[in-house]
C-alpha cells in the first residue's frame, strides 16, 4: 500500500467529502519520485489496474454512501504491486477520515449525546466507542504515553484539524513513526469491527424511524 499525500492544508478548511475530493483529482497519476515500500526504488511504476471500494462520507448535512475506484501500480524494479490509497481514505475502513473525525469531534467536543451522534450519522455507538478507542491509542502513541495523559482528546482533536498542513506534518510523519495510517487498525481487526454494525442494527438501532430522525429530511 502506498498513502498519497493529498491533504495540504488545515482540516478544518476542507468543505468537501472524500468523494467529491476523488471525483476532483482521478485524473491525478502517481508522482515519478514515489518509493516502493518492499525495495525502496524510486519512480519506476507500471500502471496494475484498479478496484473499487465503498465509502461513506458526510456532505451538505446527510450521510452518503458511494465508491470510489483505487489504482494499482506494480514497481519495475521488485515486481510488487501496490494499491495507491488517498490519505482521505482510513485503510480497511469504509467511513472517510473526516467522517470519522467529524464523529470523534462531536463526541469529545461533547456537541452531542452519543445517542445524538448516532442518529445523525447513521452508526451504532459500538462504532463511537471503537474509534474513540483507536483514537485515544494513536494519541498516545503520538505524544508519549505522559503526554497524552495530560491532553484531553478534545484539545488533540482540536489541535489535529488545525496542523496547516494535514498530510505533510502529521500523516506522513504518522505513518513514518508506526507503519500504519491515522486511525487504521490492524486488517483483522477492522474486518472483524466492519462486520459488527449489520449485527447491531437490529438489536441497537431495531427503531428504523427513530434511526432516520435528522438524517433524511
Ligand atoms: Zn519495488
Amino acid at each position: 500500500m502506498i498513502r498519497e499525500k493529498r491533504l495540504f492544508c488545515k482540516l478544518i478548511k476542507i468543505k468537501k467529502s472524500a468523494q467529491q475530493l476523488y471525483a476532483k483529482e482521478k485524473y491525478l497519476h502517481t508522482k515519478r519520485e514515489q518509493v516502493c515500500p518492499v525495495c525502496g526504488r524510486r519512480g519506476s511504476w507500471q500502471a496494475h489496474g484498479q478496484y473499487e471500494r465503498s465509502v461513506i462520507d458526510y456532505e451538505s448535512g446527510r450521510v452518503v454512501y458511494g465508491r470510489i475506484k483505487i489504482r494499482r501500480v506494480r514497481c519495475e524494479s521488485c515486481g510488487h504491486t501496490h494499491a495507491i490509497i488517498p490519505d482521505y481514505i482510513i485503510p480497511y475502513c469504509t467511513y472517510s477520515l473526516l467522517f470519522v473525525l467529524r464523529v470523534l469531534g462531536e463526541y469529545f467536543l461533547r456537541k452531542r449525546t452519543v445517542e445524538g451522534i448516532c442518529r445523525r450519522y447513521n452508526i451504532t455507538p459500538s462504532m463511537v466507542y471503537s474509534w474513540k478507542g483507536i483514537f485515544e491509542e494513536h494519541k498516545e502513541i503520538w505524544l508519549g504515553v505522559l503526554a497524552a495523559s495530560e491532553q484531553t482528546g478534545g484539545a488533540f482533536i482540536r489541535w489535529l484539524v488545525g496542523e496547516p498542513n494535514y498530510s505533510e506534518r502529521f500523516g506522513e510523519a504518522f505513518f513514518k513513526k508506526t507503519a500504519r495510517s491515522f486511525l487504521q487498525r490492524h486488517r483483522e481487526t477492522a474486518r472483524k469491527q466492519e462486520r459488527r454494525p449489520s449485527w447491531e442494527w437490529q438489536h441497537v438501532d431495531a427503531d428504523i424511524s427513530r434511526l432516520f430522525a435528522g438524517i433524511v429530511p
